[in-house]
C-alpha cells in the first residue's frame, strides 16, 4: 500500500524516474531477538524490529509499537509514512519505526519493563538524538519511553532525554506531548469544516480506537460540544443515538477496563465493523491500517474521514470514497500532531528550555493549519483528492534533498 501511493504520486507528479525507486528504498532494517525471563521463570522470546526508511532531511523519527500485528512489513510502511509526514510539516526529520511482535495485554508490568529494556539495548546503535528518535505508538506510553532514555544514557555514561520524545514531562518531556495528535487532528477538522461551511459543533462523530488518539481527539471534541456516537477498543464499541458521555468512558477506560464491559440505558454495543459503516458526519478511524477497504469503503456513510490511525485506508477505497463525495483528511497531515509535538519536545531537550502549553499549541496550530492550507490549495488547483496532494508536498521535499545531496559515492 505505501509503495502503491508513490506510484500514483509518481505518475502525477511525473518525477524523475530514478528517484521513485529511491522513495521506495528502505535505508536499513534491523530484525533483533529479545529474550526475557518471565515472572514465572520461563524464558520467552520475542522478535523486535527498528526500520529507517529515510534519514535524508534530518535524523529517522518514530513510534514503537507493541502488538501481535506487528511483522517486519508493516514497520517498513509504517517507517515509510513517517518520512513522508515529517517532510509535509517540513521538519528537520527523517521516517523510521519500530515494534515487538507482543500481547503487551498479557505482560505484568515487570515483564514489560525487561522487555523494553533489552529491546532498547539491541537496538541501541540505531538510535540517538541525531541518528533516529523512538516515540510512542500503539501500546506503548510515556513510561515505555522513560525505560528507553534510562537503558540509552546509562550506556552512554550522560543523561541524553533527545533520544526519545513522548517521554514524561519530569524527565524532559513536553507538555501537550499526549494530547498533541488529537489537538492537530481537531485544528485539521476545523480547517476543514471553515473550508465547506460546516459547522463542526453541531457535526456527529463515530472513532475506531480508544486509545491515545481516539480517547484525546474523543475528548477535544466532547468540550468542544460536538456528539460523539459511537466510540471503540480492541473489544468492539459502544453506541448511543443521543451521544456518548465521553468523560465517563474515559474514566473507565484509564481503569484498565474495555467498552465491551460498560453498561448504560440507551447505550448500544455494536462491532468495530458495524461502527464503521454507520451513519455520521466526521468518521475517525484510529486504531489501526487497513481498516477501509474496497470491501467497506462502499458502505461508508459519513462526510469526512479523519485518519487519526496509520494507514487505515487503502488506495482502492480512496477512490471509492472519491466517488462518493467523502473528503478524506490524510494521516499524514491528519495525525502529524504528535510528531510536530515530538519535534518541539526534541528542541525543548537540546535547548534544557521548557515551553508553555499555550506556546506549545499555537506553535502546533500554525504549522498543521499552514500544511492543511498548502495541501488544500493544490488539491483544488490540480483538483486531486487531499491524500495526493498532501503526497506532491511530501515526495517534492524528499526529491529535491536527494537532488541536492546526490547519490552516494
Ligand atoms: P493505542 O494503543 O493508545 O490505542 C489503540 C486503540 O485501538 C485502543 O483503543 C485499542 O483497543 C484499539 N484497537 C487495537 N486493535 C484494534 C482493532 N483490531 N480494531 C479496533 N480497535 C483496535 O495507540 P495509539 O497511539 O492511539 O495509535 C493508534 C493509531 O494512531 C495507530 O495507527 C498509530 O500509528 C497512530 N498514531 C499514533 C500517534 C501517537 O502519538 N500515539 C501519532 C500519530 C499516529
Amino acid at each position: 500500500m505505501a509503495k502503491k501511493q508513490i506510484d500514483i504520486v509518481a505518475e502525477v507528479m511525473d518525477l524523475d524516474s530514478n528517484i521513485v525507486p529511491y522513495l521506495k528504498r528502505i535505508e536499513r532494517s534491523l530484525i533483533v531477538s529479545i529474550p526475557i525471563m518471565m515472572d514465572d521463570g520461563k524464558l520467552k522470546i520475542f522478535e523486535g524490529y527498528r526500520v529507517h526508511h529515510s534519514t535524508i532531511r534530518g535524523p529517522g523519527k518514530g513510534g514503537i509499537r507493541y502488538s501481535l500485528n506487528v511483522t517486519l512489513d508493516e514497520v517498513k510502511a509504517l517507517a515509510i509514512w513517517m518520512t513522508w509526514k515529517s517532510s509535509l510539516l517540513n521538519l528537520p526529520f527523517g521516517g523510521a519505526k519500530g515494534g515487538i511482535f507482543v500481547d503487551p495485554l498479557k505482560l505484568s508490568k515487570k515483564e514489560l519493563e525487561r522487555l523494553t529494556r533489552r529491546y532498547t539495548a539491541e537496538i541501541i546503535n540505531f538510535i540517538g538524538p541525531d541518528i533516529d528518535i523512538p516515540a510512542p505508538d500503539v501500546n506503548t506510553n510515556a513510561q515505555i519511553m522513560a525505560w528507553i532514555m534510562d537503558v540509552y544514557s546509562m550506556q552512554k555514561g550522560r543523561t541524553i532525554p533527545g533520544v526519545v520524545t513522548g517521554k514524561p514531562i519530569e524527565i524532559g518531556g513536553s507538555v501537550g506531548r499526549d494530547s498533541a495528535t488529537g489537538m492537530g487532528m481537531f485544528y485539521v477538522l476545523e480547517a476543514l469544516c471553515n473550508k465547506l461551511n460546516y459547522d463542526l459543533k453541531s457535526m456527529s462523530i463515530i472513532i475506531q480506537g480508544f486509545g491515545n488518539v481516539g480517547g484525546w481527539i474523543a475528548n477535544i471534541l466532547y468540550n468542544y460540544g460536538s456528539k460523539i456516537f459511537a466510540v471503540s477498543d480492541i473489544f468492539g464499541g459502544i453506541y448511543s443515538e443521543k451521544g456518548l458521555n465521553i468523560k465517563e468512558l474515559l474514566e473507565w477506560r484509564d481503569q484498565g477496563k474495555f467498552l465491551r464491559d460498560f453498561n448504560k440505558n440507551n447505550y448500544k454495543h455494536i462491532s468495530n465493523e458495524e461502527l464503521l459503516t454507520t451513519k455520521c458526519d466526521v468518521l475517525v478511524p484510529a486504531a489501526l491500517e487497513n481498516q477501509i477497504t474496497n470491501i467497506n469503503a462502499d458502505k461508508i456513510n459519513c462526510k469526512i474521514i479523519l485518519e487519526g490511525a496509520n494507514g487505515p485506508t487503502t488506495p482502492e477505497a480512496d477512490k471509492i470514497l472519491h466517488n462518493k463525495g467523502i473528503f478524506v483528511i490524510p494521516d499524514i497531515l491528519a495525525n502529524a500532531g504528535g510528531v510536530c509535538v515530538s519535534y518541539f519536545e526534541y528542541i525543548q531537550d537540546i535547548h534544557s528550555y521548557f515551553w508553555s502549553l499555550d506556546r506549545v499549541n499555537k506553535e502546533l496550530k500554525k504549522i498543521i493549519v499552514d500544511a492543511f492550507e498548502n495541501v488544500y490549495k493544490i488539491s483544488k488547483e490540480k483538483n486531486l483528492i487531499l491524500r495526493t496532494a498532501a503526497y506532491i508536498i511530501a515526495l517534492s521535499r524528499v526529491a529535491k534533498a536527494v537532488e541536492l545531496r546526490g547519490i552516494f559515492p
